[in-house]
């Protein structure tokens, strides 16, 4: 086991890298060119991150997914990074940082530290679902879960699927549902198709994804799939065969309109009401953090290189503000470029040539990105229409009536949330609850400014004290000298 105190056991590089999904995949091959002794660590068994997702050892992916163009760029990304011979620890998750950016990760063979000049965190979002009568029932579950299990667990959701929430993933989904083989039942927009249309003039700046976009709502036309635009999932009430999913029409702000529900009986029900940005590393070491409802929610401040407010410390990618897989490579590999900048490992004329290119590189994806961030950003009055019974921190089972009570109460932030209700305080740390929580908290309290995000706390990831501990005797232990008397 390593402590700070025992500093010559830990291992010195120049850059630590956390999250080997595009962001963080391509900044790693920006540094090793730019001579850095780099690190990418991921706790997935391979590069790729959730848009490219590896698949487990001994899995082949499902016949419809294994041609598509994801799965080829994760490829060539893959086989990339071993070209170009990027050290890379996979199957290892990071559970503490340091204040001085000691990387504490959790290996197969154990517990290991590194000590980094600099980090660069590319650790992407976490799927946002506003809750809903229902939606912590076996058979539920979101988007993005459904996008793992197509594309790497090699498994349809379910035999006929409700897709519903808001924003890119909705057609994505539906579509790789059919391509494998299942049945959609019906797509359930909160957006409008007024919504979808005002971001055409942002989509042409990436005419590919674009037209993609438009084929996938083809694709469910030619199948008879119905698309409800305006409309939201009500509640999802156990069967004996599956589920009657109940879906109302709803306003511009998500909030359920009167009038009677449409039901559809399926056996799965997958929901997603867009991404947030995953801030636990740049919270932890008390980055400066702002709001940005258009981004996805809290994001680390950071300049367009994507250094924070934290000496040594950067961000990439979706972490740092929801834009998009395309938009994230050339995120990350400023990043790298303005870390080997800050380190003294180029000229200051590569660095302006190449920030140059790289800005340039990551515009049209960024414009395209943010429209689709857009359609995703949080719908105030579907949190509003929480209904008191419905647990809204999964981990505590923490409902919307006790998050009220405790505002009655007096709770103003997050945090006094968190230690009136143990809201947020479970495994995932706050990362699935914060975002509705905090909006439902700033309901009674004014902004969500005034209400922040919950304080950043080790462990990042659930570890046993057997992992961090290690292999010792209790003979190892250094028992300090005893105090003259
Ligand atoms: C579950 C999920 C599924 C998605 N599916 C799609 C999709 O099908 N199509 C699409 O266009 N977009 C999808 N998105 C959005 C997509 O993730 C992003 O646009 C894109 O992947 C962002 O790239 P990134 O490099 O910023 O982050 P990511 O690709 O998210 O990569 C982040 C990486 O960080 C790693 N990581 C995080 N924390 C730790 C830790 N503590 N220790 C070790 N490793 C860690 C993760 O394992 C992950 O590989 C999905 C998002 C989510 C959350």
């Amino acid at each position: 086991m390593t402590n700070e105190a025992d500093s010559s056991a830990l291992r010195k590089i120049d850059l630590m890298i956390m999250g080997a999904g595009p962001a963080g995949a391509r900044a790693a091959l920006r540094a090793k060119a730019s001579g850095l002794r780099v690190v990418l660590v991921d706790e997935n068994n391979d590069a790729g991150g959730q848009v490219w997702r590896p698949l487990p050892d001994g899995f082949s992916r499902l016949s419809g997914v294994a041609s598509s163009a994801e799965a080829r760029d994760g490829d060539a990304l893959r086989l990339e990074l071993r070209k170009a011979g990027v050290v890379c620890l996979f199957g290892h998750k990071v559970w503490n940082i340091g204040s001085d950016l000691r990387t504490d990760v959790i290996s197969p063979e154990g517990s290991v530290s590194w000590l980094p000049s600099a980090l660069l965190v590319a650790t992407g979002t976490t799927e946002r679902v506003i809750p809903f009568t229902g939606w912590t029932a076996p058979g539920v579950m979101g988007l993005a879960a459904a996008t793992i299990l197509l594309k790497s667990q090699n498994m349809l959701p379910g035999r006929s699927t409700l897709v519903a929430g808001n924003g890119p993933l909705l057609l994505a989904v539906a579509n790789g549902i059919l391509k494998a083989g299942g049945q959609v039942a019906a797509v359930i927009d909160l957006a409008s198709r007024t919504d979808w249309m005002l971001t055409l003039p942002a989509l042409k700046a990436r005419p590919d994804l674009l037209w993609q976009g438009l084929r996938w709502q083809a694709n469910l036309r030619l199948a008879g799939v119905p698309v409800l635009y305006r409309h939201g999932i009500d509640s999802v009430v156990s069967t004996p065969q599956g589920f009657d999913a109940h879906v109302k029409p709803v306003d511009s702000s998500g909030a359920p309109l009167s009038g009677a529900a449409r039901v559809f009986s399926v056996d799965c029900v997958t929901v997603g009401h867009g991404l947030v940005p995953g801030t636990d590393v740049t919270r932890l070491l008390r980055a400066r953090h702002r709001y940005a409802a258009e981004s996805g929610g809290w994001i680390a401040e950071s300049d367009e290189m994507g250094r924070t407010s934290v000496k040594g410390l950067y961000i990439a990618g979706d972490g740092a503000g929801v834009a998009g897989a395309a938009a994230a490579g050339a995120h990350g590999e400023l990043a790298a470029l303005a870390c080997a900048n800050d380190l003294g490992r180029i000229s200051t004329e590569h660095y302006s040539r190449e920030r140059t290119a790289l800005l340039s590189q990551r515009r049209k994806p960024a414009l395209f990105g943010r429209a689709m961030a857009g359609l995703m950003a949080l719908r105030e009055g579907a949190v509003a229409a929480i209904k008191p019974e419905t647990i809204v921190c999964r981990c505590e089972d923490v409902t919307r009536a006790e998050i009220d009570a405790a505002a009655h109460e007096g709770a103003r932030d997050l945090n006094q949330l968190k230690a009136w209700t143990r809201c947020g305080m479970g495994p995932c740390q706050g990362r699935t609850c914060s975002d509705v929580a905090g909006a439902l908290l700033a309901i009674h309290v004014g902004s969500r400014e005034d209400v922040g995000c919950f304080t950043g706390r080790a462990p990042l990831r659930p570890v046993s004290l057997a992992e961090v501990a290690g292999q010792y005797t209790y003979a190892d232990i250094p028992i300090p000298k005893a105090a003259p008397l």
